[in-house]
């Protein structure tokens, strides 16, 4: 069995590379021989479009002649020579004036003959968690498979789900230690671990500090790596939550002490969240913030019980509001509303007796249809439906708790054809 071969990074700025041939194989190896800042030579009696842009920018010499003796030599040793000529008898040749001049040489046409290969690499993007990673993949002389696993580890690299945080950092440019952290305001979505988003993923990867929440997909928490300091804000029966402001001062603090904070919220950052007022701290404080948006739990809870908040027919319209503090603010989205506009609540169990009393007073049918829909996206979500005459009696009897988005209108109807729709996470 073959041995494997040695794998080594290169250098090549302002280093001497010669390519022989002028095709496109030869462009595309230019091309990236150029992205490492190489002092590139193409020798070829014809070139191709790509080769020729290069050469009328500037940006490669052009030998047009058929290569002969001698050419990797002067006016100066190169430190590396590609061929692909296209002509076997030439890239032999000049492999072998390679050796003995004691270059590698790599051979587009006849990889075992090689000195040495190029591999298949996938690179982590600019401006994104991943920055920085270079992943070079080859696989014994099969191009082809090389690229297939470059594919998918680009992907991966973007995706969030490989662990790409940095644990050496680089100071800021202007010479100063300090390295600017920031704090990122993710939308975690309803629960299921794959309904984050791949950039609050990516930016969870990548996090030294995370923020989370009681709600959101707190089994990616598990993953993170053990470095990772993970702060738990959210309320547990029995624990004081975190208040707001010490919340917002945790992130400004954590950020500036140059880390990459992950605030973990359950749904969107900006529905009912607070995510805006953690947002003006940050910006007040002078540390950057971005938003990742999310699924949130007001259109994908119903959904997953097989309700859609909006539906032809029924309405063309939904309003979400918070029944937290009484049933003042869903009275005055109700009354702002459409008659037939599906209301959405969300904190709603503890005082739904009041918010449907207040619904019927104010004018809706006792006989609305109303869903509860506890733990959206969870193996053991569950629905109960009823009617807003009913619904504090039929809860209470259920022992329908928290959280749970509670829809009232005639979409709940729909329900009853479709069931559940959670993918495989919920459990109905
Ligand atoms: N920003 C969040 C909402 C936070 S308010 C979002 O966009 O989804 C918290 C309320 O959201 C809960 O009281 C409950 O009404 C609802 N909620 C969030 N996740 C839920 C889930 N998985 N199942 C049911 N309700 C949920």
């Amino acid at each position: 069995m073959a041995r494997p071969a040695y794998s080594l990074t290169l250098d090549l700025e302002g280093r001497r590379v010669v390519v022989v041939g002028g095709g496109p194989v030869a462009a595309r190896r230019a091309q990236g021989l150029l992205a490492a800042g190489a002092a590139v030579q193409v020798v070829a009696p014809w070139v191709c479009e790509d080769v020729q842009q290069l050469v009328d920018d500037g940006r490669v010499r052009w030998e047009q002649r058929e290569y002969v003796a001698g050419d990797l030599l002067t006016p100066e040793p190169a430190w590396l020579v590609q061929t692909a000529t296209g002509d076997p008898a030439v890239d032999a040749q000049v492999a072998r004036e390679a050796a003995a001049a004691r270059i590698w040489c790599v051979q587009a046409g006849d990889g075992r003959a090689s000195s040495a290969w190029t591999p298949a690499v996938a690179r982590g993007a600019a401006g994104s968690p991943a920055e920085g990673i270079t992943v070079a993949v080859s696989a014994a002389g099969d191009p082809r498979r090389a690229m297939a696993v470059r594919d998918a580890v680009s992907a991966a690299l973007d995706s969030g789900t490989l662990p790409v945080r940095g644990t050496r950092r680089t100071p800021e440019p202007g010479g100063s230690d300090h390295v600017a952290g920031r704090v990122a305001l993710v939308g975690g979505g309803p629960g299921a671990e794959d309904l984050i988003t791949v950039r609050g993923r990516a930016l969870l990867a990548a996090a030294d500090v995370v923020v989370a929440d009681r709600l959101g997909p707190r089994g990616l928490l598990r993953d993170l790596a053990a470095e990772v300091e993970v702060v738990d804000v959210g309320k547990t029966p029995g624990n004081h939550p975190v208040s707001q402001q010490r919340i917002n001062e945790l992130l400004v603090h954590h950020a500036r002490l140059g880390r990459r904070v992950v605030r973990l919220k359950g749904g969107d950052p900006f529905v009912l969240g607070r995510g805006g007022e953690e947002a003006l701290y940050c910006v007040r404080h002078g540390v950057a913030v971005e938003v990742v948006p999310g699924v949130t739990s007001a259109v994908s809870v119903p959904a997953a019980a097989g309700i859609p908040v909006t539906h032809r027919g029924i309405t063309a319209s939904f309003v979400v509001a918070s029944a937290h503090d009484g049933a003042d603010d869903v009275l005055r989205a109700a009354a702002d509303a459409a008659p037939d506009a599906t209301l959405v609540l969300l904190m709603g169990v503890t005082g739904l007796e009041r918010t449907a009393k207040a619904l019927v007073a104010a004018g809706r049918p006792e006989s609305t249809p109303v869903a509860l829909v506890e733990r959206g996206w969870t193996a053991d979500q569950r629905t109960t439906t009823t009617t807003l005459g009913r619904a504090a009696a039929d809860a209470r009897a259920a022992g329908v708790r928290a959280p749970a988005v509670v829809v009232v209108g005639e979409v709940v109807g729909v329900r009853a054809a479709l069931g559940d729709l959670a993918g495989v996470a919920s459990g109905g």
